[in-house]
């Protein structure tokens, strides 16, 4: 029996409990893959361990069976992988892509022109190597010239030129963690993801991961970027709003939320996951 090779993913960071956004992500891109008679997977992006907050990702998945959205295979845990972060980085460093760097977040705004809080676009000081007396902090990856252009499913044709919009970025960080950028890449590699689905706020990471990819000689997946969830008056949903405590939800709030996320993606009038998989 040849199944179809669609493979999507949610990649849930647990930071707090499922919110309306993120359930968006999750319905949105079991939809994608199960429409295509795909295989959907659910990886734990728990790499950023000062941000995760313990029982979060018991309580992510716990919501998930909640609404109905089965997962194939073992929950993949990214703080369990860091072996194949550091391959890859050794990869890099090795074809000459990634180097060390010294300057602290302070130097950076000091010498940047963006305003105070902004990403300022890396102005390359360690590029040509660490200056004499500098110890490493961070590791940078040497962002390739030129656009980088991909076909967003939802937002059509795109293209973002990496190295003037953020210069070359940190794929490993001051405080040793691998950086999310890099993560994401090696990991939907390595599980052999061929469609990601998620949320809009991503869609300006996207160029940095296909950078990556190339460098890698990974092959690169189809993107889809969902519609932004937003706060009733249009501004963006914080951490806290719209958060979805499991424990408080009885069924007629479980069904009456996802009716919520099916219509934010554009499911009229599916009140269930079957319908809107019928739907489309
Ligand atoms: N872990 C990321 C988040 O929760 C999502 C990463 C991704 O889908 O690529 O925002």
């Amino acid at each position: 029996m040849n199944r179809s090779s669609v493979t999507g993913r949610f990649a849930p960071s647990p930071t707090g409990p499922l919110h309306l956004g993120s359930l968006v992500a999750a319905v949105g891109s079991w939809l994608f893959a199960r429409r295509e008679g795909g295989r959907w997977l659910v990886r734990m992006e728990d790499l950023d361990t000062p941000r995760v907050i313990p029982g979060s990702a018991d309580e992510i998945l716990g919501a998930l069976r909640r609404y109905g959205l089965e997962w194939d295979g073992e929950v993949d845990y990214q703080s369990t992988r860091t072996a194949l972060y550091e391959d890859a980085l050794a990869t890099l460093r090795a074809r000459g892509l990634a180097y060390d760097c010294a300057c602290s977040r302070a130097e950076l705004q000091r010498a940047a022109s963006a305003p105070l809080g902004a990403e300022p676009v890396y102005p390359g000081f360690c590029r040509a190597g660490l200056p004499p007396g500098r110890t490493p902090r961070a590791v940078r990856f040497r962002a390739p010239e030129g656009a980088i252009v991909f076909d967003d499913r939802v937002h059509g044709r795109i293209e973002e030129d990496v190295a003037a919009r953020t210069g070359d970025f940190v794929i490993k960080r001051a405080d040793g963690l691998f950086a999310y950028q890099l993560a994401v890449v090696v990991d939907d590699a390595e599980q052999d993801v061929t469609q990601v689905v998620r949320g809009g706020d991503l869609l300006t990471s996207t160029a940095r991961q296909i950078a990556l990819q190339r460098a890698l000689s990974l092959p690169t997946p189809s993107y889809a970027h969902l519609p932004l969830v937003t706060n009733p008056d249009g501004s963006k949903l914080g951490k806290r709003d719209g958060a979805l405590p499991l424990p408080t939800l009885d069924d007629d709030r479980v069904r009456a939320t996802l009716v919520q996320a099916l219509r934010i993606l554009g499911y009229e009038d599916a009140e269930s996951l079957e319908e809107a998989l019928r739907e489309k």
